[in-house]
């Protein structure tokens, strides 16, 4: 822990008070570029308000007691199923616990020996630990290619994958750390060409934010249907918790009796259920929102382009600003902290080595003169570098 202190890669746990778009740092209100509230629903009291008058006095349980396999099964879980898997045109959907519970969980139930996992390079950390999983307790295959690199995913497909049953390909829809969108339909024709491959894709932060429902990425580059295995969580845009797999009625009934996070760990808390059930059902109204956020997400690269650390612009709401090495990203955050701007320094292992920085998580709450706020700081510092 001293070593880490020193190059700047310990960590800890931050004493703030999130408060609607701001986070309080002591009496100082700093604007928060670090949440996932994405539509800004987490910050939106009327919202809340109005969902709380919706609800009756038996939704209001706040533990489910034991996992839905055994008694905890409460029926807003089968109605916010029923209410996804409709949304995506799908057969079926299968709520998790968290993301992290669906990736850890839904992989190591799916790989089997004759199944080879392909991976990108710079997928979430739950998903590695599924491929791992996977790995470790039914002698799984997994291999990756580097970010976004799909003649090398063909490759591998047509050689390594040729000696496999299966190939899961394993991707995100817009990286969380680079803030790129993946070319799903690309991959969906890919796919096409081959018999054993299947597609899982993580739409954990496109989902509310892309497609004209806000159901994502694959809505909006409308290949719902070539994606085997599309997950998406309730965490983000959604400010609830909790995830969901759409897939194929199989599936579902294949990971009922396979998934462990779902066997071994008590259901969501009802209330959190119905919360996401009520915010899930009005994505398709939030299009202002998601107009807003693309328009914001645009101008600030625009503003900020030309800056030491920005990289090529991203086509998404996320904005990596890459420095390099961890101190120097961690001095980049303490003074933005200073100019008013709460964000904090990503480094390995959350990103490659040599690729540590800042990383701008917008959301549809913020607004134009914040940004350029925040731009023209970017711009102060570095010219003090
Ligand atoms: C945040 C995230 C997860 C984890 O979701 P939780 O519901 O927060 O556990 C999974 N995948 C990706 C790509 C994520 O960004």
């Amino acid at each position: 822990m001293a070593a880490w202190r020193e190059t700047g890669m310990l960590r800890t746990l931050p004493q703030m008070q999130p408060c609607g778009r701001y986070v309080l740092d002591g009496g100082r209100k700093l604007l928060n570029l670090s949440a996932n509230d994405y539509l800004g629903l987490a910050a939106d009291e009327d919202l809340r308000r109005q969902f709380l008058h919706t609800l009756s006095e038996q939704e209001y349980v706040f533990g489910s007691s034991s996992s839905r396999l055994l008694g905890g099964n409460h029926p807003v879980f089968d109605r916010l199923e029923h209410l996804i898997a409709a949304r995506y045109g799908r057969e079926a959907c299968l709520l998790f616990n968290s993301g992290y519970h669906a990736n850890s969980g839904i992989l190591p139930a799916l790989a089997d020996r004759d199944t080879l996992m392909v991976a990108d390079k710079r997928v979430h950390a739950s998903l590695i630990d599924g491929m791992r999983l996977a790995r470790a307790q039914n002698g799984a295959a997994f291999c990756r290619f580097p970010h976004q690199d799909y003649a090398r995913l063909a490759e591998i497909l047509h050689g390594r994958g040729r000696h496999f049953a299966r190939v899961l390909v394993v991707t995100e829809s817009i990286f969380s750390m680079d803030g790129d969108c993946t070319d799903l339909r690309a991959l969906v024709d890919l796919k096409r060409h081959f018999d054993n491959v299947l597609l899982y894709v993580d739409e954990a932060h496109a989902v509310g934010v892309r497609g004209s429902g806000g159901l994502g990425l694959a809505q909006e580059q409308d290949c719902i249907g070539g994606i085997d295995f599309l997950v998406g969580t309730f965490g983000k845009a959604l400010a609830a918790s909790g995830a969901y797999l759409v897939c194929g009625r199989v599936v579902k009934d294949w990971l009922v009796n396979t998934a462990r996070p779902l066997l071994f760990s008590t259901a969501l808390p009802p209330v959190a259920a119905e919360w996401a059930a009520f915010v899930f059902a009005r994505l398709p109204q939030f299009e202002d929102r998601r107009r807003h956020l693309a328009a914001l997400s645009h101008r600030f690269q625009t503003a900020s382009a030309g800056l030491p650390g920005t990289v090529a612009a991203t086509d998404s709401h996320l904005v990596p600003y890459v420095l390099g090495d961890p101190a120097r990203a961690q001095a980049c955050a303490h003074r933005l902290r200073a100019a008013g701007f709460y964000c904090l320094p990503v480094r390995p292992p959350t990103v490659p080595p040599g690729r540590a920085g800042v990383r701008f998580s917008l959301n549809a709450a913020m607004t134009e003169a914040e940004l350029d706020a925040l731009a023209a700081a970017l711009g102060s510092l570095s010219d003090a570098d």
